[in-house]
């Protein structure tokens, strides 16, 4: 065991038992500095397979803080739409509702993956975290949704109306919006 009695202390408030911090010194973790090697929650937790998620998203947060959460450059234009979502963020995975200073990218506190995954623009094929894209703004659909999104695109659909458009129909619209899209496709 080569953390300092400070470090272990705070593994342990994180909620690591000593069990578990053996055992993180028996796969080479004997320093906090170690914890940026293994990068990210999602590697610790490959690692670690029985450390609580929750847990596992603290430690990390300590050990590495921002860098373990990889966020977009703070433009202005971000930094607006962060302001502009007030309503509250829930984790797409747990649906664990994220805290008040949670920021694109951020890990869900309690299952420790991205609250809000990167996802592909149908409008313009850019990728990235969060609500909008941040290339041309348009505002992300649910995964499933996508190719009735590109679909409604190629209808000639503005751009800001698509995801409106989508949470406006219900699912007899959708399926036959779905139809029509697998005859465009044979
Ligand atoms: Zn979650
Ligand atoms: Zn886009």
């Amino acid at each position: 065991m080569d953390f300092t009695l400070l470090e272990q202390n705070v593994l342990i408030a994180k909620g690591l038992t000593a069990e578990q911090l053996n055992q993180l010194a028996a796969i080479g973790v004997r320093a906090k500095s170690d914890f940026s090697t293994i990068g990210d929650v999602a590697t610790l937790l490959e690692v670690m397979p029985a450390l609580d998620p929750a847990v596992a998203a603290k430690v990390m947060e300590w050990a590495v803080g921002a860098a373990a959460a990889p966020r977009p450059q703070a433009t202005t234009e971000t930094a607006k739409m962060i302001i502009d979502s007030a309503d509250a963020i829930y984790c797409t995975h747990c649906n664990a509702r994220q805290p008040k200073d949670y920021k694109t990218g951020d890990l869900c506190p309690s299952c420790g993956k991205q609250a809000e995954p990167v996802q592909s623009c149908y409008w313009c094929a850019n990728s990235g975290p969060g609500k909008f894209c941040r290339g041309c703004g348009a505002e992300f659909v649910p995964l499933a949704e996508y190719e009735l999104a590109v679909l409604l695109k190629r209808e000639g659909v503005a751009k800001d109306d698509i995801a409106r458009r989508l949470k406006a129909m219900d699912q007899a619209e959708k399926d036959s919006l779905w139809s029509r899209s697998r005859r465009i496709h044979g």
